[in-house]
């Protein structure tokens, strides 16, 4: 299902392009920067903070774009550790988007870092057979507007939290494409997000900061190497042989490890920084030792990096997480072998998991929680 809104959500739109729409009405060069410095600098909230601006070119500006296509229903502390904004976009549909906060020590909890988890899609269609998020297929794509008003919701709740002693961009230190969706399935709107996101007249946010996750469209990545954005990469690889990825994961059919990890090697050359592969541990489906022994391999090959996630059970789906004792097992087979791995079971410490969580809300959960609001 396609969705176009009324109007253009601001947050979409390049200096470039914003230039090019301000041209049309013979303003100055200099007004596009002058607006997207209000939105993301200073974070205004409506069009009359604008202050620098003429009334009629308010007047137009909030005739022709949504300054703010998302609007926040409920910001739910979940553990101590993690946040969880609930939005509503323009159609209605509901995303999530997370703050993880590492804590550092001897700091307090306002002070720690912060690892922002973003959504991509509404559902996903790529049927992992293990995850909540594709349980009802995909509903449709965010636009870019949508992806970067997420990041600005979140810029909005720290500044509250935590007043700025200085003017600083964004409020976080890392965000990561793992929520709802496939990413490289919407890959114009990911790309002209981050993008955005990244650009000085933008977030300001580096590139090499941002973490990408996908469950393999190698066409995808190939075209992502290519990209002069620089951002990171992880793999979805929750199976270390074809026979065990294609059983959870439908897409290995498409691109199976002899397409993925030469991908990913291409990809990893091109940057010359190590690549995550993401691995689930899921009881009696993925964690045997000739798996841990096969990712070894592979990870060696690669040079990537690997972590390990003990599977968060999703009620109605018959996966468990293997015991401690096994998943150490597990990870001392790439531990032995000088693997880069980490394991990490602390509840909400683990930034995948707290992302994995995202697919624990079912659309009855949801509508719970806006009663409730
Ligand atoms: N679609 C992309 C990005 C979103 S998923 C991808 O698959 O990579 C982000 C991560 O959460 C993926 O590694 C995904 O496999 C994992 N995940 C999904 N369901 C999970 C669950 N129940 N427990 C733990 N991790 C899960
Ligand atoms: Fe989609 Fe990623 Fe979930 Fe697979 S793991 S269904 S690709 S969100």
């Amino acid at each position: 299902m396609k969705f176009t809104p009324a109007k253009a959500p601001l947050t979409g739109e390049t200096l470039e392009t914003l230039t090019a729409r301000l041209a049309g009405r013979q303003e100055p060069a200099f007004r596009a920067k002058q607006i997207l410095d209000w939105v993301y600098k200073k974070r205004a909230r409506s069009w009359d903070e604008m202050t620098n601006l003429s009334k009629p070119l308010r007047t137009w500006l909030d005739e022709t774009f949504d300054l703010m296509p998302v609007s926040l229903i409920t910001g739910q502390q979940s553990t101590d550790v993690t946040d969880k904004l609930l939005l509503e976009l323009g159609d209605r549909s509901l995303i999530e988007t997370v703050i993880i906060r590492v804590p550092q020590e001897g700091v307090g909890l306002d002070h720690s870092r912060k690892t922002i988890c973003i959504s991509t899609q509404v559902g996903c269609a790529m049927g992992c057979v293990f995850c909540a998020s594709g349980l009802a297929g995909l509903k449709r794509n965010l636009n870019a507007g949508e992806i970067v008003a997420q990041l600005l919701q979140v810029c909005y709740r720290e500044d509250a939290r935590t007043p700025r002693a200085r003017q600083e961009l964004a409020s976080f230190d890392n965000i990561v494409v793992m929520g709802m969706g496939e990413p490289l399935a919407n890959y114009d709107a990911i790309i002209r997000a981050l993008t955005i996101v990244n650009a000085d007249w933008g977030l300001g946010f580096g590139a090499r900061r941002i973490t990408l996750s996908t469950s393999g469209l190698v066409p995808k990545i190939l075209q992502l190497a290519e990209e002069p954005l620089g951002i990171r990469l992880a793999i979805s690889l929750h199976g270390a042989t074809d026979e065990v990825r294609e059983q959870i994961m439908p897409v290995n059919k498409a691109y199976p490890l002899a397409k993925l990890l030469p991908a990913v090697k291409a990809f990893s050359d091109k940057h010359g920084r190590m690549v995550t592969l993401e691995f689930i541990l899921i009881e009696e489906v993925n964690d045997s030792l000739i798996q841990a022994e096969k990712l070894r391999d592979i990870a060696l090959d690669l040079h990537a990096h690997v972590n390990l996630i003990p599977y968060n059970t999703v009620e109605g789906l018959p996966w468990k997480r293997p015991s401690n004792t096994r998943q150490e097992r597990f990870a001392d087979i790439l531990r032995n072998s000088r693997v880069s791995v980490t394991l990490r079971r602390e509840k909400g410490h683990d930034i995948d998991a707290a992302c994995g969580q995202l697919r624990l809300k079912t659309e009855k959960d949801r509508e719970a929680a806006i009663a409730s609001a």
